[in-house]
C-alpha cells in the first residue's frame, strides 16, 4: 500500500524502486547526475537498500538548491522512514530537517556533511582531511619526479566554498603544502591561497578552466607551472584543457603535475594518456554499505557501527561518523586498485 502511495506521488524525475517486502522506505537525494561518483553512489545504495529489504525513492537534484529542497520535503509528505542526503549547499537544509524531525524521519549525511541542523543523526564518509593530504603528497611526489628538485611553481585549486568536505580537502592539502611553501620549494607564483580565493563554487569544471586561463594568462606568459592542487576530477578534466590550450603536454612544454579526486572513468583514461597524474579513488560500494549498514540498524533499534566520535562537529552539535579510507592513485597502482576491485573493467577505462 505504502510503495504503491510512493509510486504515485513522488515527483517524476524520482527512481522508485522495490524491495520483495519492505522492512521500510529510504529517501535517497543526491547532488548532481553531472559527475560519475554520485550516479554510482545512488545505483549502489538503491542495489544494496533493495537488497537489504527496504524500497528507495532516488532523486538527484542537478546542483539546484531549491530543487533538492522540494525533493526532500516530498520525501518527508511521502513518508519515508530515513532519509540520506548527500547535500548541494550543506548550510540550507535546515528547515527541512526540522519538518523531518517532527516526522520522525532520522537522517544520515551522505559523504557531505550537513552543518547547522541539530536533526542530522549520523554521518557517511572517507576520511576528508586524509584526502587532501593524499592529493598534496602525490603532487609533490610527481613534481620531484618530473621536475627534479625545484622550486616548483604551483597553483592552487580548492572545491565549493558551500561543501564542507572542501575546507577538509584544502586544510590537508596545506598540510603538506604549508612547509614546502615556507622554506620556498614551493612557489605559489599568484599568490593565490586560501579557500575564500582559490574555492570554485558548485565543483564546476567549466569554472575552473576560467581560472587558470586567467592565472596562466597573468602570471604564467614568462614562467613554467609545474603543478596544480586539484580536489576533484571534474576540475583537474577543465584544468588541463587549459593548460593543452597554451601548449602544455605538447613539444618541449612538460604537462604539469595535476591532482584529483574520485576515480572518474575520463581522469582514469586521462591518467592513461599521461595527462592527469593522479586522483583519489573512494570506493562508492563502500559507503554505499557503510550506510545500508547505519540505516539498518536505526530501522531495527540496533547501535550504527561507528568510528569517529569527535572530528565533524556540524556547528550544533558532533555528529557521529563513520570514515573510510581514501586510497590515492597513479600509474603505479590504478590496475591493481581500479581493476583489482571491480570498480571497473579494462573494457570501460581504454
Ligand atoms: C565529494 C567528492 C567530490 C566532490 C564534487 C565532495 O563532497 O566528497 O568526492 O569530488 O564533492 O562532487
Amino acid at each position: 500500500m505504502k510503495l504503491t502511495r510512493l509510486l504515485l506521488t513522488a515527483a517524476a524525475t524520482a527512481f522508485v524502486s522495490a524491495a520483495a517486502y519492505a522492512d521500510g522506505t529510504v529517501g535517497i537525494a543526491m547532488p548532481t547526475q553531472s559527475s560519475a561518483r554520485w550516479i554510482s553512489d545512488g545505483n549502489s545504495m538503491v542495489e544494496q537498500f533493495n537488497a537489504a529489504g527496504y524500497d528507495t525513492i532516488l532523486q538527484y537534484a542537478e546542483d539546484d538548491i531549491p530543487n533538492q529542497l522540494a525533493q526532500i520535503e516530498n520525501m518527508i509528505t511521502n513518508g519515508v522512514d530515513v532519509l540520506v542526503i548527500a547535500a548541494i549547499d550543506g548550510t540550507t537544509l535546515s528547515n527541512a530537517l526540522e519538518n523531518a524531525h517532527f516526522a520522525d524521519i532520522k537522517v544520515i549525511a551522505y559523504d557531505r556533511l550537513i552543518r547547522d541542523s541539530a536533526h542530522v543523526d549520523y554521518y557517511a564518509t572517507f576520511d576528508n582531511f586524509k584526502v587532501g593530504v593524499q592529493q598534496a603528497t602525490s603532487l609533490v611526489d610527481g613534481l620531484k619526479e618530473r621536475f627534479g628538485d625545484g622550486p616548483y611553481n604551483v597553483e592552487l585549486f580548492g572545491g565549493s566554498p558551500d561543501d564542507n568536505n572542501a575546507y577538509f580537502f584544502y586544510n590537508g592539502a596545506m598540510s603538506v603544502l604549508d612547509p614546502l611553501i615556507a622554506d620556498g620549494t614551493v612557489n605559489i607564483v599568484s599568490g593565490q591561497m586560501g579557500m575564500e580565493t582559490v574555492g570554485t563554487l558548485r565543483w564546476d569544471g567549466a569554472v575552473a578552466q576560467a581560472r587558470m586561463d586567467n592565472l596562466l594568462s597573468a602570471h604564467y606568459t614568462d614562467a613554467q607551472v609545474h603543478g596544480v592542487l586539484a580536489p576533484y576530477d571534474g576540475l583537474s578534466i577543465g584544468i588541463i584543457s587549459s593548460l593543452k590550450g597554451v601548449g602544455y603536454g605538447s613539444g618541449d612544454q612538460a604537462m604539469p603535475i595535476v591532482t584529483g579526486q574520485d576515480a572518474e572513468l575520463r581522469s582514469v583514461k586521462s591518467m592513461l594518456a599521461g595527462e592527469q597524474y593522479s586522483t583519489v579513488f573512494k570506493d562508492t560500494r563502500e559507503l554505499a554499505r557503510v550506510t545500508v549498514g547505519m540505516v539498518d540498524a536505526l530501522i531495527e533499534g540496533g547501535e550504527p557501527e561507528i568510528n569517529d566520535t569527535s572530528t565533524y562537529n556540524n556547528g550544533v552539535k558532533i555528529i557521529p561518523s563513520y570514515l573510510l579510507e581514501p586510497v590515492s592513485v597513479d600509474l603505479s597502482n590504478w590496475e591493481e586498485v581500479i581493476i583489482g576491485s571491480g570498480y571497473y573493467t579494462m573494457d570501460e577505462v581504454q
